[in-house]
């Protein structure tokens, strides 16, 4: 996992923040943080693949948000995916980005997507074996609950919904608990 908080933040997140253009001058010029593109700055723990995502115009989406928050992932192609919040997009230095646009991308700025929207991106871009090893891992992890698995049935397919009943049953507690029950009230 390489999750360290707030790793590249828009100026209008530093600005949240209470940092305000003196700062930013300031850590620029103490190399406390890098311009990634103009209004983005990255701290020096930021990651390859935040880096690349953000310098494209969005931030990690599919299996690299996945990689990124320390799930379990079959793919480990280098390509970076990510999540766009338009069509518009900004060229980069060793660019080979694989872009996704699925709406609902509520998180503005540089947070990665929801794990449950995560999980939907990997079903469609990378299919249904690797969503189903995603899944696995959240569940172990406790990053998905029964209300994401709720949302999952209701945003995916049939083979998604198979996987998700499958990953439940493998689950020895919190999954197959009955808070999780619920969870395949939806079945199609
Ligand atoms: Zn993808
Ligand atoms: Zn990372
Ligand atoms: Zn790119």
């Amino acid at each position: 996992m390489c999750d360290a908080p707030l790793a590249v933040m828009t100026v209008a997140e530093l600005r949240a923040r209470g940092f305000g253009y003196p700062w930013v001058r300031t850590a620029l010029h103490w190399g406390a943080i890098t311009r990634v593109r103009r209004g983005l700055y990255a701290r020096p723990w930021a990651c390859r693949d935040l880096l690349l995502a953000t310098a494209h115009g969005g931030t990690l989406a599919c299996v690299s948000a996945a990689r990124h928050l320390g799930l379990w992932v079959l793919d480990d192609a280098t390509e970076v995916h990510v999540w766009l919040p338009s069509r518009h997009c900004y060229k980069h230095d060793g660019c080979e980005c694989i872009e996704h646009w699925d709406d609902g991308r509520s998180g503005v700025g540089t947070m990665a997507p929801p794990v449950r929207q995560i999980l939907r991106q990997i079903l469609h871009c990378r299919g249904v074996e690797e969503f189903f090893v995603v899944l696995e891992s959240a569940l172990r992890q406790r990053r998905a609950d029964a209300a994401d698995l709720r949302w999952l049935r209701r945003h995916t397919n049939a083979a998604a919904r198979e996987a998700i009943d499958l990953a439940r049953q493998r689950m020895p507690t919190a999954a197959s608990s009955p808070s999780f029950a619920g969870a395949s009230a939806t079945s199609a």
